[in-house]
């Protein structure tokens, strides 16, 4: 062992939340150490995550936007597709963002040490050879791709991961999974000239929405691809010629199915298992989270956590304020993490964003609610763009007016969605909503428009009388 050395706060992970707490931390004068295992700093997120998959969505998008012009007079030959050329852009962004983060750190004077950390005791941290002794550690270690068990060990069968390497383009490809990942990486795929299959366990994708407001989504999607919901793959085969899958189910083909590729998307486990936590008396449940307050302490007074280990939305948005927060009550602030929501997004095509209460939500807590409901056909700038599929769906209060949630599906709902969720946190009621004046023809227009929906004063469509 190296001579030990010291630290005021040392953060395990360098993912967006892990680097928020010590950038933070630095920035109120803090002496920060960073340990990250991989080389480059930015987590899942950025190296094989929510960046470089927007980056694919992106070649997608601008290829399906090619082949929808032809209807309005704009034709293009088909793409030529250089996937090296793709690989390259898509690692020349998370390179620059890695680098970034770098010289970030460097700026602070953060110390980052490569390396696994493992604790010793609530203020004792051994990562490579060297020995940290720490007042405050942050444990941002995130999460990783649930493995399916009966899944071959085969090349073949890849998760997140291996689909953003984008080591070749397989002619037929099996999404295991219509969650989030399921869906923007069969996107990708798509866009890419795959044949893809989605394979959904329950009765429809993106869990979490509201079935009317997936529905557009799942409807473009069937034009593109093949869906099956209800159904399982109970065994994949992994043979010379291809990966054979069994299904099970409702809508499960009779015989087994040949693909080129798996990808499994069927959700993530937290990594509270890896840092030896219990050396430091921190408790880590059956699954791997790490419970915390809302100051993300656990139950170790001078050790906090953050991020996709502390439990779910496992969103980098959400990461990344409870990085803020661990580190500003670490330097002596009376902050909490109390969000009034924390939005979702699927950046699919169309893109599908939902915050506050759900439907479904406000139905099961028989909450006495309202909703206005807009549909982009009566937009003028949806129909500009040739996608009138779009919805914005607002719920409010019927007590109050005021808004707790929101779905949206459409073009750049992921933008939108901000609205909403700045609205529910500064408790906007219809009216607020109603009387902003927002700019036309724009698709954000939506949300004043779905808020007069509810009021019953929209001019824009016809509505019977409400109130
Ligand atoms: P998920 O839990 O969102 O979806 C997994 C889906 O797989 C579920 O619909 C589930 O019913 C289905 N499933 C489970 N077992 C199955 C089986 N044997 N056969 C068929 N279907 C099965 O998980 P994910 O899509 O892997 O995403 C993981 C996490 O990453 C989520 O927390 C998500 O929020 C996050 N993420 C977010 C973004 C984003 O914000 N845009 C993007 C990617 C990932």
């Amino acid at each position: 062992m190296n001579k030990s050395i010291e630290a005021e706060i040392v953060v395990i992970g360098a993912g967006p939340g892990g680097y928020t707490a010590a950038f933070r931390a630095a920035d109120l004068g803090k002496k920060v150490i960073l340990i990250e295992r991989y080389d480059s700093l930015g987590g899942v997120c950025l190296n094989v995550g929510c960046i470089p998959s927007k980056a694919l969505l992106h070649i997608a998008k601008i290829k399906g936007e090619a082949e929808h012009s032809a209807a309005h007079g704009l034709e293009f030959a088909p793409p030529k597709i250089d996937k090296d050329k793709i690989l390259n852009w898509k690692n020349s962004i998370i390179t620059k963002l890695t680098l970034g983060l770098k010289g970030l750190a460097k700026q602070r004077k953060v110390d980052v040490i490569t390396g696994d950390a493992k604790f010793t005791s609530s203020k004792q941290i051994v990562v490579n050879d060297q020995i940290i002794n720490f007042q405050h550690a942050v444990i941002a270690v995130g999460s990783r791709p649930v493995a399916l068990p009966f899944l071959p060990k085969d090349p073949r069968v890849i998760n997140s991961t291996g689909a953003l390497e984008l080591k070749d383009i397989p002619k037929k490809l099996l999404v295991i999974g219509g969650g989030i990942i399921g869906m923007e990486m069969a996107t990708v795929y798509e866009a890419l000239g795959s044949q893809v299959t989605v394979v959904e366990l329950t009765a429809g994708l993106l869990a979490g929405a509201d079935s009317d407001i997936v529905k557009p989504l799942t409807k473009r999607m069937q034009n593109k691809l093949e869906i099956i919901l209800n159904t399982k793959v109970t065994k994949v085969d992994a043979k010379p010629d291809g990966l054979w899958a069994t299904f099970e189910g409702a809508q499960a083909p009779n015989e087994p199915q040949r693909f080129d590729k798996v990808l499994e998307a069927v959700g993530r486990i937290p990594n509270g298992k890896d840092i030896n936590a219990a050396a430091a008396g921190v408790k880590v449940d059956d699954r791997g989270f790490i419970p915390v307050d809302t100051q993300q302490r656990t139950n170790v007074a001078n050790i906090f956590a953050i991020g996709d280990v502390v439990g779910n939305p496992m969103l980098a948005h959400k990461a990344i304020p409870e990085g803020r927060v661990a580190a500003e009550v670490i330097a002596g602030k009376k902050h909490f993490f109390e969000p009034r929501c924390i939005p979702s997004v699927a950046y699919t095509d169309p893109e599908v964003s939902w915050v506050g209460v759900t439907e479904n939500e406000a139905k099961e807590q028989k909450l006495d609610y309202g909703k206005g409901v807009f549909p982009w056909m009566a937009s003028g700038r949806a129909l500009t763009q040739g996608r009138e599929e779009g919805i914005t769906k607002l719920l409010f209060d019927n007590k109050t007016n005021r808004i707790i949630g929101a779905g949206i599906v459409g073009t750049n709902a992921g933008d939108l969605i901000a609205e909403v969720a700045l609205a529910i946190e500064m408790g906007c009621d219809a009216e607020d909503l109603a009387l902003t004046v927002h700019p036309h023809p724009t698709l954000a227009e939506s949300i004043a428009l779905a808020t007069e929906c509810f009021e019953g004063t929209i001019t824009d469509l016809y509505m019977p009388k409400k109130r």
